[in-house]
């Protein structure tokens, strides 16, 4: 291992994907500096899914307390473990911090936080020292964050359902996104522990040495403009997928040879990220749409989940249908067989779908879902959004039949692949895509 000389703590928050893409921007920027470390800080459990025994020569794990009480048994409830790990911060990270800097010998020299980590500022300026704040999501949520006093004060107090179809047409670039698609926590849910948080940050950012974006500057031009005018420096360093060098997890289940036996661009494959299960109901009605539509699919679904699918379902479709427990979803964007992606939009499904050139079906559920699938619908028009937001049987067929319909349906792989073009253009890959 070469001499250090310079030590960075890097700082996540331990929960759903933001892990796995501050890690991967890590290993790009490690293999870049081979002489700065990189301690990495976050609880036991998550490094241990992320780092599965890999490790690397300036990279290096450290486990924080996650607050929660000895024995904890998980209830199915994120936000008690979010709150949980949030009432422990800073204290754990400072902790985790001195231990770096004692089994390094180098003194923190600079913090690259997760955004949602505002309290990473201030132990930077305490130390005199650079913050680098890492947004994870789209462009479009975090102008969310940072205008969220202009919104609150435009929408007042009268709340989400007087004012859902306002739209944001006042903050650049977001004409089209109106109230509903705003975020818990920005003018309702208040009280969620995370919306304080993000309210903080939407006001810390600003200070911050620099914001590094999972994003591309073509994909939301107008937008990251105008927040050029209100961060110190932009770096719009993504999309990651097209960057990393390596698939996240192996491909347990088999399911690429098995995408291999398809027709090109014919197979749905469904996933709503790494937290998200919907409801039992809409779980059914997926199904009876992908069965009644009979078009092949590949679905990411956890084991205690399956018992929702109607009873025969997965024996009848077996000629043309997979279940995994967890996909290699690049892998499986870029395979030739996907022609439609069945998403909840979180950032790097949406991300990782342009990449690959798959339009989209979107459940939005909570969080930037919304935003996203405004933006997939309405702004870049490479997807749909099920029929009321949610998923029925005869709701999912319409867009099912839409994105392979030969007018509207290639309207949407057209727009796609422009995107995609432009995301290969921004992280200077040569290879246009589907690359595994
Ligand atoms: N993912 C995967 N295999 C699966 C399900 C999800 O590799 O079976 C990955 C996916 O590629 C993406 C991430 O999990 O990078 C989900 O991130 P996203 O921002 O879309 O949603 P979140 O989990 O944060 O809600």
């Amino acid at each position: 291992m070469a001499t250090i000389f310079s030590h960075i703590a890097v700082m996540t928050f331990p929960f759903s994907s933001h892990p796995s893409a501050l890690l991967n921007l890590v290993r790009r920027l490690a293999a870049s500096a081979p002489t700065v470390r990189f301690s990495f800080l976050s609880t036991a459990k998550s490094n241990q899914a992320i780092f599965s025994g890999q490790q690397y020569d300036n990279i290096k794990p450290y486990d924080i307390s996650d607050g929660l009480p000895e024995g904890y048994v998980f209830t199915g409830n994120v936000h008690e473990t979010v709150e949980a790990f949030m009432k422990d911060t800073p204290g754990n990270f400072k902790e985790g911090m001195r231990e770096a800097e004692a089994e390094a010998g180098v003194k923190v020299s600079c913090f690259l936080t997760d955004a949602f980590l505002a309290f990473g500022g201030e132990m930077a300026d305490a130390m005199g020292v650079p913050w680098i704040a890492f947004w994870i999501g789209g462009p479009c949520s975090l102008s969310i964050h940072i205008h969220t006093d202009p919104i609150r004060s435009t929408v007042g107090d009268t709340g989400m359902a007087q004012n859902a179809e306002q739209t944001l047409k006042f903050i650049p670039g977001m004409s089209k996104i109106q109230i509903r698609d705003l975020p818990e926590g920005i003018i309702d849910h208040l009280e969620m522990p995370i919306a304080h948080a993000l309210h903080i940050m939407g006001l810390k950012l600003p200070g911050a040495t620099a914001v590094v974006l999972n994003s591309y500057e073509e994909i939301d031009l107008t937008i990251i403009t105008d927040l050029k005018t209100k961060l110190k420096k932009v770096l719009s360093v993504g999309p990651s997928t097209l960057t990393s060098s390596s698939p996240s997890k192996p491909d347990e289940s088999g399911c690429l040879p098995w995408l291999d036996k398809h027709k090109a661009a014919s197979v749905a494959y469904i996933s709503f990220g790494t937290i998200l299960v919907p409801p039992p109901s809409e779980l059914a009605a997926l199904a009876e749409a992908i069965e009644a539509s009979g078009v092949p699919y590949l679905w990411s679904l956890p084991d205690h989940s399956r018992h929702h699918l109607p009873q025969g379902f997965v024996e009848r479709t077996s000629t043309r249908g997979m279940i995994v427990s967890w996909a290699p979803q690049l892998q499986v964007l870029a395979h030739t067989s996907v022609g439609i992606h069945i998403t909840h939009s979180g950032w790097n499904s949406v991300l990782e779908s342009i990449s690959y050139a798959v339009p989209m079906i979107c459940r939005p559920f909570f969080a930037d879902n919304m935003l996203n699938c405004r933006m997939v619908e309405d702004v870049w028009e490479i997807g749909v959004r099920v029929e009321d937001g949610i998923l029925t049987k005869s709701g999912t067929m319409k867009a099912i039949e839409h994105l392979l319909s030969n007018d509207k349906g290639k309207k949407l792989k057209e727009n796609i692949r422009l995107l995609q073009e432009s995301a290969v253009k921004a992280v200077g890959s040569n290879d246009p895509g589907r690359q595994f």
